[in-house]
């Protein structure tokens, strides 16, 4: 089965939009495998983000996923990755369509609510910073 990784960011928590995202993901058809509500620690953050270490905007992104909870996610079904990041829209909320999450929660690149996997590769590995074995159904 093809799962993806998908987290509400500290922003999307303090919202209250974890139930709204959970429902478009239900809606979508998507079956939810782990869920854990969790505050993460710099050397996650880093450890998740290691690709974008060179950013200009790495530590503001640090400080911004350890701000508060965070929702961490498993989510699976046919295609999980590219159905997940088309439901979730573009990074930058801006540009995000409207009926996408981003397009219609979020307003700025700095606070666009949540996040998903860009690849099965990065699923798995997204999927075992934040997951024992145990905690998946
Ligand atoms: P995510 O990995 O969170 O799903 P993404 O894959 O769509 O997002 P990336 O380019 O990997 O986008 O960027 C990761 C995260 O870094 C973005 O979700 C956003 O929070 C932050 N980010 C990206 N570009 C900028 C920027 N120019 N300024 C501030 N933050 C940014």
């Amino acid at each position: 089965v093809e799962q993806t990784f998908v987290m509400v960011k500290p922003d999307g928590v303090k919202r209250g939009l974890i139930g709204p995202i959970i429902t478009r993901f239900e809606q979508k058809g998507f079956e939810l495998a782990a869920i854990s509500l969790r505050t993460i620690d710099r050397n996650l953050a880093e450890t998740h983000y290691g690709e974008l270490k060179s950013k200009p905007f790495f530590g503001e992104l640090v400080d911004y996923l350890t701000s508060g909870p965070v929702c961490a996610m498993i989510w699976q079904g046919p295609h999980a990755v590219e159905n997940a990041r088309a439901i979730i829209g573009k990074t930058n909320p801006v540009e995000a369509g409207p009926g996408t999450i981003r397009g219609d929660f979020g307003m700025d690149i700095s606070g666009n609510i949540v996040h998903g996997s860009d690849s099965d590769a990065s699923a798995a590995r997204e999927i075992g910073l934040f997951f024992d074995r145990d905690h998946v159904a």
